[in-house]
This record gives structure tokens, sequence and C-alpha cells, in this order.
């Protein structure tokens, strides 16, 4: 099955930090691969913005290099690289400085949807929307993207709101988090409210808990120091392992609208309980395999940051009271695997006497690798021999069972551009989310820098600390193994 492809309006795209290594590796690759399957529009433009000063042929080929190192070799059609490379442009500008905005101005065209993409250091995010406003480059039409990390805690998240508010209204306003895009996680809102068949059971009295993990096997090696000023809860859990929750436990919106869905996420975070100290394991790799470890990777022997965090989490609300959240994360694990799994509790009573080999329903999200889904069910063991139960798993790999090639499945960056021409913010996070998000986060991270608590030691290539086992066992649970 061919995945139907909607053309988006005409656009001009303007990516600051065009030159920088998220838009070399994910933003032009992706735009390239929509170009491709004909969803921009032939006229469309993209502009490059930086500092460094290049000419127009210069920067594209820049970007024709990066094509080549990130585009999958089948898809690199040279004819097609030079048509979508013909809509490239280069201004430079400095954030901080006046020169350049004229331009960039006299650039743009009038009636077609104008989108700034804000891919630079978060510091200057504010200079950016100051001096797209004080040249008079942005209208009505116009709408920013902005990149991650959202602040580093509630104030800074407030007052970067707070600025970005003088100049644009929410409405204009795409906070993005990537995986938001995946196409997995928009499956999870689908199979949740598309069906009956789970909705029913989807609460606390069928529920016995769900386990939320992002794996990683890279170290923070080159980028250490900059690491270590955020650490996994800042990085990932306030706001990729936050978003999977929330739409994991949200209540149904009312509609597939984007203040509707994200109402109902804001009212999740709110109802979030603080975690207490003994529900959170941190740790930081240790040194082995052939390479250093977090200490000297973030060069201070001394840091107290993590590289992993596991937690367990509790909602207050109807729906999931006494259904505990289990997220973790971190570096220097032994798979990158990302995957949401949703353990149901057990049948009420067993018929099968004395069957030893009952195991949980489990609904496994997997994001990645092979995205798709997987219901663990038990069946009878086939054959004579009387009643034996296994575990199977119905499968849903998407690319399998759609054949839907994997190059075909727009990669998360693509997908949420193209929502950002089309002036779709469902996937996008609004202020008050990212702020609830934060005043769940600073409370947690604060008793540990008034505590100073320090992580714990964890082999590469391992799953984590030991107490991050503990922290499942004392409750008679297991973590499920990251492969
Ligand atoms: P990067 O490689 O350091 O690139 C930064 C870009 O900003 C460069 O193009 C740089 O070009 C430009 N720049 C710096 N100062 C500027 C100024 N004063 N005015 C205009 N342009 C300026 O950073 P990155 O890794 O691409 O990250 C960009 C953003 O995406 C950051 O917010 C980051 O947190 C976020 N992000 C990145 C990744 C990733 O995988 N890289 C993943 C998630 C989120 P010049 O030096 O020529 O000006």
């Amino acid at each position: 099955m061919v995945s139907r492809v909607i053309p988006v309006d005409n656009f001009d795209l303007v990516i600051f930090g065009g030159t920088g290594d998220l838009a070399r590796r994910k933003i032009f690759p992706g735009l390239y691969r929509r170009f491709l399957a004909g969803q921009m529009n032939v006229d469309s433009r993209i502009i490059g913005a930086a500092r460094a000063k290049y000419s127009d042929d210069e920067f594209r080929a820049f970007i024709e290099a990066a094509l080549v190192e990130f585009v999958a070799k089948d898809r690199q059609d040279p004819a097609q690289i030079a048509a979508f490379l013909a809509r490239l442009h280069y201004v430079a500008v400095d954030a901080k400085e006046e020169g350049g905005w004229e331009l960039l101005k006299s650039t743009l065209r009038q009636n077609v949807v104008r989108a700034f993409y804000f891919s630079v250091a978060p510091s200057i995010f504010p200079d950016l929307a100051e001096r797209l406003h004080s040249h008079g480059i942005t209208d009505a039409w116009s709408r920013i993207v902005v990149e991650k990390p959202f602040g580093r805690d509630l104030a800074s998240a407030r007052a970067l709101n707070e600025v970005l508010a003088k100049y644009f209204t929410e409405a204009q306003i795409y906070r993005i988090d990537h995986y938001l895009g995946k196409e997995t996680v928009q499956n999870l809102m689908a199979v949740r409210f598309a069906n009956i068949l789970f909705e029913p059971i989807w609460k606390a009295q069928y529920i016995d808990h769900v386990q939320i993990t992002v794996g990683e096997t890279v170290s923070v090696n080159g980028r250490g120091a900059y690491y270590d000023k955020s650490g996994a809860m800042r990085d990932m859990v306030q706001n990729h392992l936050m978003q999977l929750l929330c739409l994991i436990a949200m209540e149904p919106p009312y509609h597939f609208d984007p203040d509707a869905v994200r109402d109902e996420k804001v009212k999740v975070i709110r109802a979030l309980q603080p975690v207490p100290p003994q529900n959170i394991v941190r740790g930081q790799y240790l040194a082995g395999n052939g390479e250093g470890g977090y200490l000297e990777h973030c060069e201070d022997a001394n840091s107290k940051t993590e590289s992993y965090i596991a937690m367990k989490v509790e909602i207050a609300n109807w729906r999931w009271k006494g259904t505990p959240f289990y997220l973790r994360t971190g570096k220097r694990l032994r798979a990158r695997s990302s995957e949401i799994a949703i353990h149901f509790k057990e049948p009420p009573h067993s018929i099968f006497d004395g069957e030893k080999g009952w195991k949980e329903n489990v609904l496994v999200i997997r994001l990645q690798p092979n995205e798709g889904m997987n219901l663990m069910v038990m069946i009878k063991e086939p054959g004579p021999g009387g009643m034996r139960l296994m575990q199977v798993p119905l499968d849903m790999t998407f690319a399998d069972a759609l054949g839907v090639e994997a190059e075909d499945v727009p990669d998360a960056y693509e997908r949420l551009i193209m929502d950002v021409i089309r002036g779709n913010q469902t996937l996008f996070m609004r202020g008050d989310e990212v702020e609830a998000a934060w005043a769940w986060t600073d409370p947690i991270i604060n008793g540990w820098e008034s505590r100073g608590d320090k992580p714990q030691g964890y082999d590469p290539g391992s799953s984590g600390p030991e107490d991050a086992l503990m922290l499942m066992h004392r409750d008679g649970r297991r973590w499920r193994e990251i492969k």
C-alpha cells in the first residue's frame, strides 16, 4: 500500500541555523524526502540562514553533501536532488546584529505561508523573535518552530513564553517535540480512540502498570560539557517521556483538534504526583568497552548529573489511581530501543487448573527500532497433550503489515514540518503544557540538588543501575528486557 501524499500549500520556510547539525542531519534530508514524495509544492522555497557567509550556490553545495550523507542511497535521484536544491536560498544574518535582516525580508514572497524554524541555541530564540518582529518580517500568517530545549526550569520556560508572546500569538508558535511526529505515537491515538476494543479496559481496573523506556547506546562523548547542564531528567523525561505518558494516560478528547488534544494532555501533567526520592534511581555510565565513563566525558570528576534515570510515577485521577507508570531512559545502554508497554492484569479467575504458562497480556508500542505494535495474548499451545497455554504476539509492524517501505514512512521531523505548513498544531506542545511539565519536574531536581544526591554507576552495555531493578522488584514487577 502506497501512503497517500496530500500536497501542502506553497511556502517560504526559513531555517535559522541552516548550517547546523540538526539542519544537515534531519531537516534538509526530511524536506528533500517530502519533495521527492510530491508533498512540497514545486514553487516552495527553503531559505537557510546563519552567520556564515554563503552564496546560494555554496549553500546548495553544502546541503547536497548533507543529502548524500543522510538520505538513503536508493532515494538519491540526481535530477530530483538538483530540482530540490534549486528551491534553496541562503541569507546571512546574525540574531544579535542588524545586518542581513532587510535582505531576508525582501527575499520572502507575499501571499504564501511563511514559516521560521529556530534551529539554533535556545539562548538566541528571543533575539530571533525580536528581530523578525522589529524588521517587519512576520505577518499574521507567519509561524515559528521552536526547537528543544524549551527552558531548563519553570522560570526560564515561562520567561521564554513571555518573550515569544510579545511578538507571536500562541497559534503561531510550534514547540517541537519530534517524538510526537513518530508514526507509532500517532497510531497510539488511533488505536485508543478509533477502536472500541481498548478504551473500556484502559484504566487502573484492568491495567497493572505501564513501562516507558527510551534506551540509547550512545555516550555523551564530544558534547559532555553541554549535556552535563541538563541530564536525563531535563533532556528526556520532562519532554519526550512526558509526552508519551500523556498520550497513554489522557482522556479521550472531544475531537482530534489541537486544543482539545492538548487540553487533555495538560490535565494529565497536572495530575502527576510529586515523586518521592525512593521512587527515583539515577545513574552515570562507567568506563568500559573501550570508552571513558560519564565523568570523563563531561569533564567534571564531581558531576552529579544523571545519564540514566528510572522512576515510578503516579497519576492522581479516577482512571489511573493505583496504576504506576515506570519511566526509564539512559545513555550507553544495551540497545537503542524505545517502547511503551501496557501490562494488563490477570484474569479474575483461572479455569485452567495448574496451568503454569500463564503470562499477562501486554500491548507493546515500539517507537524504535521497527516502529509498530504487538499485543501479547495467550493461546493454546498447538498439538495434543492437554490444555497448555502459551503467549504469542499479534504483530503489527507497520512496514510489513501495510506493505509500506520504511523509507516511505515520513521521519518525525519531515512530518512535523508539513504540519507546520498546514497550520496544524495538534502534535506540538502548547505553552501551558510545557510550563506544567516543568512545574512537576522542578521540585524533583531541586530535591537532588539540595540533598547533594549522587547518581549510581552502571556498566556500559547494561540495562542501567542495580537499584533500578529494585525499583520494580520491590513492587513485585520487573522491567522488560532492553533489546
Ligand atoms: P549547531 O550544530 O551548533 O548549529 C547552530 C546553528 O546556529 C548553526 O547553523 C550556526 O551557524 C547558527 N547560529 C549560531 N549563532 C547564531 C547567531 N547569532 N545568529 C544566527 N545563527 C546562528 O546546533 P544543532 O545541533 O543544529 O542544534 C540546533 C537546535 O536544535 C538547538 O536548539 C538544539 O538544542 C536543537 N536540537 C538539536 C538536535 C540535534 O540532533 N542536533 C536534536 C534535538 C534538538 P553560524 O555559526 O554560521 O551562525
